[in-house]
């Protein structure tokens, strides 16, 4: 037989097993034992729900028992028998136990307490088996699973856009260099820059920081495309909500204008998140608790008003408030909030950026839903945005979500290479350099849209987790690299 011939607990918990021999491999989480028995709770990662064996010492060698402490990994063969306790339908009868891994309890840095997130990101090596952490992939698998049935149901393409790029796409932000040249001493020009001509790509490049132009590019021959990658940005935010390597999923769609981009975006947060409802349960209602225990420590009036089920729900049963970018610095403007000059960016101007602040008092406090915010200013926006009637706005739409603020930026694409190119020398983009990012625009050019959304805040805001360093596996921020 081979040696991972086992049955993994979701299953046994999913379907009638009484009466069968079965293996079970995983790690231990708890054992209690009297003098009669031991009972060893395992947890083998498929499940949020840990599985009881019963070892009796008259079967199972004591010695070895000694060695089923928390976070040894074992091999265990038995029968599956009806629970005699309150808590479970089925438990195993160990016969054999063998222990694949020892783990000394008094070196072992998981017990069964509670430990902080803060401690558990320091251990992040092993924080994957805790409850939280399990539960926190388990569900970005089944999101990252449902993006790729929601596009390639409705006949996207997903491609696959460089890593390595020679633009700083959107200057969305401030770039990782890419080089392989002697930092000690860089081959100069006679001016004393660095000679990139000697570099490895005989130029500057960089880790993208997304893969939108290239997305374009596809979208103008394949139609309906879109990119899950990774994407990078070494802007030296400390916030919660931003990491320096993210995942990033951006749809490009020729024939789209900013309404059908709007459209494809509202359905396809709800298609995913709803995804998550529907296959995560078990998951999400420990998500569920943890998020309401966190909530009980805030002050009352910072608790959010619905649990995380209840907010998943609304998201997806509700339309999201769709408004100008004009009428939200109305709202802003004339806010109580804001008289009473609580932002700490107080909005006066029409044309000023928006903050988080603001973006979180329209969702939270004033809308109650999901926001789609449109029609930005020219100034404060990327080129490629398409530039609108009024000369002031283009057609940009940001998302904005209870908890997270921005979760989508996106926008209508500038089709018509005038336009275009007059907007980048305003901006002092090289247009030389960019002549294949204009070629779309002068050969078969056409109305098309695209968003990107930020596949961490996702994962942020379907978990009801915090801090984004807790919904990747091995978090890169200023000063953390580990792992
Ligand atoms: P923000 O204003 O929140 O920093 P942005 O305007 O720089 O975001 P975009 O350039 O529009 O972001 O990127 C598209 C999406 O990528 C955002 O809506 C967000 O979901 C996500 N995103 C952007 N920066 C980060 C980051 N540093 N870490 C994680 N996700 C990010
Ligand atoms: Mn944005």
């Amino acid at each position: 037989m081979a040696f991972n011939k086992r049955v993994k607990i979701k299953e046994l918990l999913e379907k009638d097993y009484i009466g069968q021999e079965v293996t079970l491999m995983g790690w231990v989480r708890t054992k209690r034992s009297n003098k009669n028995v031991s009972f060893i709770a395992l947890n083998d990662g498929s499940s949020i729900t840990n599985f009881q064996i019963v070892a009796d010492p008259n079967i199972i060698n004591e010695e070895l028992l000694k060695r089923a402490t928390t976070g040894a990994c074992l091999k265990i063969k038995g029968k599956i028998v009806a629970s005699q306790g309150a808590g479970q339908q089925a438990e195993l009868n160990a016969e054999t136990i063998e222990v694949l891994g020892d783990a000394d309890p008094e070196k072992y840095p998981l017990q069964p307490k509670k430990h902080s997130l803060e401690f558990l990101r320091e251990i992040a090596h092993l924080r994957m088996r805790t409850n939280t952490f399990g539960a926190v992939f388990r569900v970005r698998h089944a999101l990252a699973f449902a993006v790729h049935k929601y596009f390639n149901d409705k006949g996207f393409f997903y491609i696959h856009t460089p890593i390595i790029t020679a633009s700083d796409a959107e200057g969305a932000g401030e770039t990782f260099k890419v080089t392989t040249l002697d930092l000690k001493k860089p081959p100069l020009n006679e001016d004393g820059s660095i000679n990139f001509k000697e570099d490895f790509f005989e130029r500057e490049t960089n880790l993208t920081v997304s893969g939108q132009l290239e997305g374009e590019l596809a979208a103008m021959g394949l139609a309906d495309i879109y990119t899950f990658g990774p994407t990078f940005r070494a802007e030296n935010s400390n916030t919660a909500r931003h990491l320096a390597e993210f995942w990033m999923i951006e749809p490009e769609m020729a024939f789209y204008d900013a309404e059908d981009n709007q459209n494809l975006a509202e359905d396809f947060l709800k298609y995913v998140i709803n995804y998550a409802l529907e296959n995560c349960k078990d998951d999400l209602e420990f998500l569920d608790k943890r998020a309401a225990e966190e909530e009980n420590a805030k002050k009352a009036d910072q608790r959010s008003e619905l649990g995380l089920l209840e907010r998943l729900r609304f998201v997806v049963e509700n339309e999201f408030q769709r408004l100008t970018y004009t009428e939200a610095i109305d709202i802003l403007k004339n806010s109580n909030h804001n008289k009473k000059k609580k932002f700490q960016y107080l909005v006066e101007n029409w044309g000023v950026d928006l903050q988080s602040e603001h973006e979180r008092y329209l969702v939270e406090k004033h809308f109650k839903k999901p926001v789609i915010l449109t029609d930005y200013p020219k100034e404060i926006k990327a080129f490629y945005m398409r530039q609108n009637d009024d000369g002031k706005t283009v057609a940009a739409m940001d998302i904005l979500f209870p908890g997270i603020g921005e979760i989508v930026g996106g926008s209508q694409r500038e089709e018509r290479l005038e336009k275009l190119t007059q907007r980048m020398e305003e901006m002092h983009i090289p247009t030389e350099e960019m002549w294949w990012y204009l070629d779309t625009r002068r050969f078969g050019s056409t109305p098309h849209a695209g968003f990107g959304l930020g596949f961490e805040r996702l994962v942020l805001f379907v978990t009801g987790m915090g801090n984004i360093r807790d919904v990747i596996a091995f978090p890169r921020t200023p000063g953390h690299a580990e792992f």
